[in-house]
């Protein structure tokens, strides 16, 4: 088979021409950054165990309605998504207080917040992601009131569903991150998610143990970092039956 052209490449995921026009591949990378890349390393195994966590995810909440740029997994580290123009937006949804939050506004990390807590971060390396309002959204064009009447609407309903789905698992869901682009079929636009969703960009605590079970591990040096990522995909149930010995060698099957 041809090499694919490769369209982007980013800090753990790498983007190739799709075998279709509109269609996109999505290599999943063991390369983990934290703090706008300044703190560099390898996860190994990461890409793979990402690769089922976001494609279990995307399939679970497009079962219950949520649009997804998600058409099916190719390899243990792609997966085939439809091509959407991304909204340079970072959506964080919080819902017990921890990271930035924690300490840009003092509030101790574990405290439940009131209610569920949306945040806008505009997608800008050289700017460090800075933190938005929806007025600069807007202001700027970066995405229109409509498109973002569409956003905030999934977003809650995929924190909710999410919530309960890791409740399940013995997991809470603390805050995450998600992306959305936009979907252009004929003349008609729809945003839909994007990107992925794992333990790279969500906070995830055992709920007896409060213990951590996502990207932390790597960003604070707690050590287990690939156990925790294993741990969240086999409480999910998508561990591959031969464990983490099917992980291993994934170049040999592109
Ligand atoms: N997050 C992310 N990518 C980013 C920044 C944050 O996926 O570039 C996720 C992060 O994993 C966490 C949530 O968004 O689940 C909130 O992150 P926070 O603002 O607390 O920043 P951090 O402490 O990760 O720097």
């Amino acid at each position: 088979m041809a090499r694919r052209r490769q369209l982007y490449e980013g800090k753990a995921k790498i983007l190739y021409e799709g075998p279709e026009p509109g269609t996109l591949v999505q290599y999943f990378k063991d390369d983990a950054t934290a703090f706008n890349a300044q703190k560099k390393g390898t996860i190994p195994g990461k890409g793979v165990l990402n690769n089922r966590i976001s494609e279990f995810l995307m399939l679970r909440l497009a079962e219950v309605g949520i649009p997804t740029h998600f058409i099916r997994r190719l390899t243990m580290r792609e997966q085939l998504i439809r091509e959407v123009e991304i909204v340079p937006i970072e959506v964080v949804v919080r819902n017990i207080a921890a990271g930035s939050m924690s300490t840009r506004l003092g509030i101790a990390e574990g405290t439940r917040l009131p209610r569920s807590i949306i945040e806008y971060y505009y997608k800008n390396d050289a700017l460090n992601d800075p933190m938005v309002a929806e007025e600069h959204i807007t202001a700027f064009g970066w995405a229109s009131p409509q498109d973002m009447d569409d956003i905030v609407h999934l977003t809650l309903r995929i924190n909710d569903f999410l919530t309960g789905l890791f409740l399940g698992v013995g997991i809470m869901l603390v805050d995450f991150k998600v992306e959305f682009g936009r979907l252009w079929e004929n003349d008609d636009m729809r945003i839909v998610l994007a990107d992925e969703i794992s333990p790279d960009n969500c906070r995830l605590w055992d709920t007896k143990t409060n213990e951590k079970m996502d990207k932390d591990r790597f960003r604070r040096d707690l050590g287990r970092v690939e156990e925790a990522y294993q741990e969240v995909a086999k409480r999910l149930g998508i561990l591959p039956e031969a464990g983490m010995r099917d992980m291993k060698g994934p170049e040999l099957m592109q």
